[in-house]
């Protein structure tokens, strides 16, 4: 299996080591066809992207374009989501400029208000030590991550499951529902065979992506790949697959 595109890659303008040209250029080394910058909305605790830098980035990119031929480079993101309605933390009409939206949940956010703090921070740390209410987180973070797609055009939900737990089943058929691809992520390690065949079965498609966080990891997708293949996908269930 060949994947052409590594959609999922994060810079300096968040926690990452590298810069966008450094991250465009190792996907080139790589041999990539097209390459995604997909920084972390504002609100990740200490390492989120201030909303004008999201226009330096698209700026970049546009220069880059000028510059390199043979791979495109696309403008994108890694909203949070920061309410259990669904509420992103980067303005649509910012996200109407980019080339595509990931969403994720991440358990070390500002939610909207601090209600949405406790539910979506506060509530997840302690799902972990107290299993008699992971039944209730996980419905709430299943809950949260589908009003989103509802409400947005979400083309990938960036690692489900990781850190804050979802319902794999009920997540993948609003997905297929609504177009969006759940992405099987190379850097985590946390993916199981399992999630892939349960969101199968409900007939979703898949993004495999880097989630690198240093250039040389951009394009390091053959861990992944390698599940994928176990689970028993083809290239017709993967997006970025050739
Ligand atoms: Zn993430
Ligand atoms: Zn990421």
């Amino acid at each position: 299996m060949i994947l052409f595109a590594d959609f999922h890659t994060h810079t300096i303008y968040s926690h990452g080591r590298g810069t966008v040209r450094e991250n465009v250029y190792s996907a080139v080394k790589k041999g990539l066809k097209a390459v995604g910058i997909s920084e972390h909305g504002p609100n990740n605790i200490g390492v989120g992207t201030n909303i004008r830098d999201f226009e330096k980035i698209k700026k970049e990119i546009e220069e880059l374009k000028k510059e390199i031929k043979g791979i495109d480079i696309l403008f994108g993101c890694e909203a949070n989501v920061i309410s259990l309605e669904g509420d992103l933390d980067i303005p649509e009409e910012l996200l109407n400029e980019m080339d595509y939206v990931m969403v994720g949940l991440h358990p070390q956010i500002w939610g909207k208000s601090l209600k949405d703090t406790y539910h979506l921070l506060i509530e997840n740390y302690i799902a972990k030590k107290l299993p008699s209410r992971l039944t209730k987180v996980m419905e709430q973070n299943t809950r949260a991550l589908i009003n989103a797609i509802e409400r947005y055009k979400v083309d990938i939900i960036t690692h489900p499951g990781l850190h804050m737990p979802i319902d794999t089943k009920i997540l993948a058929k609003k997905a297929a529902e609504k177009g969006t691809a759940l992405e099987i992520n190379a850097g985590h390690n946390h993916t199981t065979v399992n999630y892939i065949k349960i969101a199968k079965e409900q007939g979703v498609k898949f993004a495999i992506g880097s989630d690198a966080h240093e250039p040389d990891r951009v394009g390091d997708l053959k861990q992944a790949i390698k599940l994928a293949q176990k689970a028993g996908l083809t290239k017709e269930d993967i997006i970025n697959a050739l």
